[in-house]
């Protein structure tokens, strides 16, 4: 074999398509509602706010490797051991710590159709293969999932609730899912969106972690929390998995001034309970006026809907259309979605100024 004549990246990398983040801007439009990447339209506690710019007089500084304070907040939240807690710049950093971790060449992680996109490319990216587990109701189906199982299956990767489709798995499927996996199989719950969540049946993982040594629950201050720029994401795992983790991470891997602003955003419960009721009344009423007008909504569970336009109706004229009027949805063609439009639940008014832009779009002649 000749050497090659530039460096190589590792099998896989080059598989990959980078991650495509959603939109934020529009083109010559003045006014403009990001509805295009599940952020809060609440903001932060101002007690987040607070603590960030406090931090500004001690930029010189170091922040505390083991992000104590913010272990403990998080502990204290929950009523966890802060021990078994490790927290990233982002839980993006997390997932793929693990993978890192627990993924080789020749070893596969198993993920659902649609599926969020960073699980295959954590996969790839750590050289191992991505299995999809097909889905019912663009929901992750248990059994599709323990189907592909096989000896070389190391990471189990399931969104619940999923982005984009807003759908979740009950709890007991997910026990049921967890008594069907091998024991050296790592289940990662990922409960980005748990907090929004309004279903007796749901459980983010807590208990599931809590009381075995192979599933980790990982979360993040990026939604509802509304931290995102800060790049916040903790987990919750056994203790051998948060050791590992604590090997590779890198030593200062969390900002104090994002150590900080998370402290105070997760002692705010008040802040948390004000974003959850306006979930709860917007949500609603997006998934019912978007379905009167002939677009078919996937129930959801998150602060995000997925709309699905009938076949004479193009989701891309749809965004055009919607951009045009400085309301930014996100096209989701990359999770397989070809005719579908992804939108964030926004304030009032962004909310009320898209159900009547889609009623003009829905009854334009096409
Ligand atoms: C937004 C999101 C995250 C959070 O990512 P961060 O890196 O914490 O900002 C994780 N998982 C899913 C499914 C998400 O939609």
């Amino acid at each position: 074999m000749s050497t090659p004549t530039r460096p190589q990246p590792n099998p896989g990398v080059l598989d990959i398509a980078a991650y495509v983040p959603g939109k934020s801007s529009a083109p010559g439009v003045a006014r403009v509602f990001k509805l295009s990447s599940n952020e809060t339209p609440l903001g932060p506690s101002p007690k987040a706010i607070a603590a960030y710019k406090a931090l500004a007089d001690h930029l010189q500084d170091y922040p505390d490797g083991a992000h104590s304070d913010l272990r403990e907040a998080i502990g204290r939240a929950f009523g966890l051991d802060p021990a078994r807690i490790v927290c990233g710049a982002g839980s993006d950093e997390l997932l793929g710590l693990l993978g890192n971790a627990y993924l080789a060449p020749g070893t596969e992680a198993i993920h659902t159709t649609h599926g969020f996109l960073m699980y295959p490319i954590i996969t790839l990216g750590s050289g191992a293969t991505p299995v999809e587990a097909a889905e019912k109701n663009f929901t992750a189906d248990v059994d599709a999932i323990l189907a592909k199982v096989t000896p070389r299956t190391r990471i189990v990767f399931i969104a619940n609730p999923n982005n984009p489709t807003g759908t979740y798995v009950p709890f007991d499927e997910i026990k049921r899912l967890h008594r069907g996996l091998p024991a050296n199989v790592l289940l990662v719950l990922d409960a980005a969106y748990s907090e929004y969540v309004r279903k007796n049946d749901y459980e983010a993982g807590i208990e599931l972690v809590a009381t075995s040594e192979n599933v980790v629950m990982c979360r993040t201050f990026s939604k509802i929390h509304g931290l995102a720029a800060l790049r916040i994401g903790w987990m919750y795992a056994p203790e051998h998995v948060i050791d590992v983790i604590n090997r590779i991470r890198g030593p200062f891997n969390v900002s104090a001034a994002a150590i900080a602003a998370g402290v105070a955003a997760i002692g705010d419960a008040q802040h948390v309970e004000t974003s959850i009721a306006h979930n709860e009344r917007w949500l609603p009423w997006l998934t019912q006026e978007i379905s009167k007008l002939g677009i078919i909504v996937t129930p959801s569970v998150g602060n995000f809907l997925l709309m699905h336009f009938p076949k004479d109706k193009s989701a891309k004229d749809a965004d055009a259309f919607l951009t045009a009027r400085g309301l930014i949805l996100r096209m989701v063609s990359a999770y397989g979605f070809t005719n579908a439009l992804r939108m964030t639940v926004g304030t009032e008014e962004a909310n009320r100024l898209v159900v009547q832009a889609l009623t003009e779009f829905m009854g334009k002649p096409q």
